[in-house]
């Protein structure tokens, strides 16, 4: 069964622009919270990233990009001790797997540096289309598709941007709906937006800029309570 889309195309069409309008407003300056210095640090971050804080990742990998300069480095690393460095991001071992198969696969057949194009990307070992995403956007500046992590997917269908329950087909929504020069940053902005604003327990609407076109059923009062004069106290001071 089909869902019937609750907007129609042009009323969704000017949802769309308050929505960027709204992020642009928000987040103007919204990018990638992991530290990286080229694509190969990009990349690790990114795997490490996965079931984990971007600040975590970022506590580890301070030490972990000073010790590991290039894919070698990695690829002949003993997986024990690159598995003690990593421990604190959580499933240590398959990341430890993900990292040194990508690296091997970026000697043996890219030349030793991260490829460039998504297809490529998506054959190393550990790299979905998330990830793919990251670093074809952030190290490359190119525009593959839109990064849907846990935030993005949350937030989309709050907007009602789609209704799609996977990653990959809330992303395949997203690129229909969104500008493809938007691509980069609306992922930056909607991963802040649903860090900082649209949380998934309690999300703090009253702050949000895009607050008007939401229609979420997760959507809270505009105001918090403790904002709002109670009856009787305002009843007893008009006397
Ligand atoms: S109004 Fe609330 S639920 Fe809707 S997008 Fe904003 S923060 Fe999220």
């Amino acid at each position: 069964m089909t869902n019937k889309p609750k907007f129609t195309p042009d009323v969704q069409r000017r949802r769309i622009t308050q929505i960027l309008r709204g992020l642009d407003k928000a987040y103007p300056d919204a990018e990638c919270a992991l530290k990286h210095s080229d694509s190969l640090e990009l990349l690790i971050a990114t795997i490490l990233s996965a079931q984990c804080t971007d600040e975590r990742v970022n506590l580890v990998t301070r030490d972990l990009f000073r010790k590991y300069r290039t894919p070698k480095d990695y690829a002949v690393a003993p997986s024990k001790v690159l598995e003690a460095e990593i421990r604190s991001t959580g499933f240590y071992r398959n990341k430890t797997r993900s990292i040194q198969g990508a690296c091997r696969m970026i000697l043996d057949q890219f030349d030793g540096r991260v490829p460039d194009t998504m297809e490529k990307l998506i054959q190393l070992p550990g790299v979905a289309r998330k990830t793919a995403n990251v670093v074809m956007g952030v190290a490359y500046g190119k525009a593959e598709g839109i990064v849907v992590d846990t935030h993005v997917f949350r937030v989309s269908r709050r907007l009602d941007l789609t209704t799609a329950e996977t990653p990959e087909k809330i992303e395949l929504d997203l690129m229909q709906l969104i500008p493809k020069q938007k691509w980069i940053a609306f992922s930056h902005q909607m991963i802040h937006h649903g860090r900082k604003t649209c949380k998934a327990r309690k999300p703090l609407c009253h702050l949000c800029t895009i607050e008007k076109v939401c229609r979420s059923k997760d959507k809270v009062m505009a105001f918090p309570l403790t904002n709002i004069e109670p009856q009787g106290r305002r009843a007893r001071t008009r006397q």
